[in-house]
């Protein structure tokens, strides 16, 4: 039987690149996404005509209904999920004092309640096997904190610190939570910053690749032994 990941804002960047590592490694994909619809599906085709069972499913994070839903999806569609990868987020520059109430929700919407929404749906169907590993993304903001990234560092840190508490609460069940502190990765997401300034403040003296983080959840998702910890995997960034 095949293992399943179930990997959150998995139509572009990171996710997307997480979906192609893990289905190359033998892994049933689950792919969720909101607004990028064509991606989505032009995604689970490829991996399928690639021979790997991969299918995807809409839905919003920041919703508890929705990830309600997603959960449920997958659990019919799949059977289990072995792995999940709370990767979907949006980010939210400026300075605090500008940042609107929506701009808040938003952020906080997408990156902190929509990693809780899906661990809570995903842990108990975990819990009943016995098994399991989450992989939540936070950010280098997180552990650092940047400035002109007050939100956005603010719940990129929250993550962090649900990862560490659910990670003690569920390794009695055998269940590893484990965080991941991505650097400047080129995505869409990082696009609109000067990337060129970004490398050179980066000790390797480039940005990250998605796949370089996608390989950093694999072997997180592989390693036993490994649980309450947050990689940095950021070209010395957070250092
Ligand atoms: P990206 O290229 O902008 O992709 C973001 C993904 O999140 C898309 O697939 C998008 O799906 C999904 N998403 C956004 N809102 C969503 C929602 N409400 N519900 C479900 N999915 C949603 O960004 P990325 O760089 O790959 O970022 C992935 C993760 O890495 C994020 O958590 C980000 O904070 C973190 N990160 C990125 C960097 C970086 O430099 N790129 C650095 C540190 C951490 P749709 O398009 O389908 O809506």
């Amino acid at each position: 039987m095949s293992k399943t990941v179930l990997i959150t804002g998995a139509s572009r960047g990171i996710g997307r690149a997480c979906a192609q590592v893990f289905a190359q490694n033998g892994y049933s994909v689950a792919i969720d996404y909101n607004k990028s619809e064509r991606q989505a599906l032009e995604l689970a085709q490829q991996l399928r005509e690639a021979g790997c069972d991969a299918d995807c499913f809409k839905a919003d994070v920041s919703k508890s209904s929705e990830v309600r839903a997603l959960v449920d999806w997958a659990m019919g569609r799949f059977g289990h999920i072995d792995v999940l990868i709370n990767n979907a987020g949006v980010s939210l520059a400026g300075l605090l004092t500008d940042m609107t109430d929506t701009q808040w929700a938003e952020v906080r919407g997408v990156c902190l309640d929509g990693t809780v929404y899906c661990c809570r749906e995903v842990l108990p169907h975990m819990v009943r096997r016995q098994s399991g590993c989450i992989i939540n993304i936070s950010s280098v903001w997180g552990v650092r904190g940047g400035s002109y990234e007050s939100g956005y560092s603010a719940v990129k840190a929250g993550i962090i610190g649900l990862t560490l508490a659910l990670s003690k609460e569920y390794a009695p069940s055998s269940i590893r939570v484990n965080c991941i502190a991505p650097g400047v990765i080129d995505t869409d997401m990082s696009r609109c910053y000067d990337l060129t300034a970004l490398a050179q403040d980066t000790p390797l003296g480039r940005v990250g690749q998605p796949e370089e983080i996608a390989r950093a959840a694999l072997f997180m998702a592989q390693s036993g032994f490994i649980t309450g910890q947050v990689l940095g995997v950021d070209g010395g960034f957070g250092m």
